[in-house]
């Protein structure tokens, strides 16, 4: 799993598969319940540890077979596999303002919506008009009011469903102010973040009246490595891997920071990065 997720930790899966149409989707998750055969599914792996002995199961990738995106009036419906990259540059392509912040964000719309990604003071539930969903036998659209949108949590962790695409209801506007702001998100970004190193982002959840980062940094643990894993110098928020890191590096290396920032300001840090898989 190394290869499919952004951190490059992670060991193999037993079955990995990326499905070429919903109706192949539909199939290999009626063979994995038939057969017990647990499924895990992703977009592009960046906000995802996968543990050095893999995943026991089925890795279902929604990928470039479901990055479609078509526009219905002020809305855009993009298909799960579609980046939010290239969903943000479609908004503004079509004069559509309301996604700007979502284009620095290396994830699918899948995986956003999941996450209840944002950036900025924007999150991707607040445009969402519905998404859709196979629930397992139908597929249902639930409104975006059903969804339980909230930090970097959805309904979507409680349900056993596959997000197979979401509708996002924007504002018309000048294509030239989105394409300002998406360009200063994106310089922000350079600057404050370090792009240049494999990583999932932000490691950690934004501690209630605090910012993860800069407890990390008050701590004292810029720079502390475990094996190939390091927070980054640039920003502490970022646990990066420096080359050669296992996903038990990061692992011992959140423990440690959860530790410290414990001691100093009696503040857990929870793991924004979803951890799947089993230790070899
Ligand atoms: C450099 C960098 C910067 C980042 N900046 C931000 C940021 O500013 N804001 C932010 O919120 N995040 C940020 N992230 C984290 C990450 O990009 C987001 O969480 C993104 O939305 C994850 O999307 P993904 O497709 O990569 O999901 P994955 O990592 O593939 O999956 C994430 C979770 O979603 C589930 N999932 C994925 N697809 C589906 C589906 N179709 N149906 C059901 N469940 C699914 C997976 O099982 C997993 O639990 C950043 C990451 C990196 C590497």
């Amino acid at each position: 799993m190394d290869k499919f997720t952004t951190l490059r930790v992670g060991g193999p899966a037993d079955y990995f598969a990326e499905p070429g149409s919903e109706e192949a989707a539909a199939a290999l998750l009626k063979v994995a319940r038939e057969e017990k055969i647990p499924v895990l599914l992703m977009g592009n792996g960046s906000n995802l540890l996968v543990r050095d002995g893999g995943f026991r199961g089925l890795v279902i990738r929604l990928g470039k077979a479901f990055s479609g995106i078509t526009r219905k009036e002020n809305c855009l419906y993009a298909q799960s596999g579609a980046l939010l990259s290239v969903l943000a540059r479609q908004a503004q392509e079509a004069a559509l303002t309301g996604l700007e912040f979502a284009q620095g964000i290396p994830g699918s719309v899948g995986g956003g919506v999941y996450m209840n990604a944002g950036a900025y003071g924007g999150e991707l539930g607040n445009t969402v008009d519905f998404v859709r969903v196979f629930d397992g036998s139908a597929v249902r659209d639930i409104p975006g009011s059903d969804m339980r949108f909230s930090y970097r949590h959805t309904r979507a962790m409680e349900e056993p469903w596959v997000i197979l695409g979401a509708q996002f209801r924007l504002t018309p506007g000048d294509p030239k102010e989105i394409e300002t702001a998406m360009r200063d998100y994106a310089a922000r970004r350079k600057e404050k973040q370090p792009l240049e190193y494999p990583s999932a982002g932000s490691f950690f959840k934004r501690p209630a009246g605090h910012f993860a980062g800069a407890l990390i940094e008050g701590a004292g643990l810029k720079g502390l490595s475990v094996g190939g894993a390091q927070v980054s110098e640039k920003h502490a928020g970022f646990l990066i891997n420096k080359g050669g890191a296992t996903a038990a590096d990061f692992l011992k290396l959140m423990e440690e920071v959860q530790e410290r920032v414990m001691e100093k300001y009696g503040v857990r840090l929870e793991p924004e990065v979803r951890i799947v898989g089993e230790d070899p």
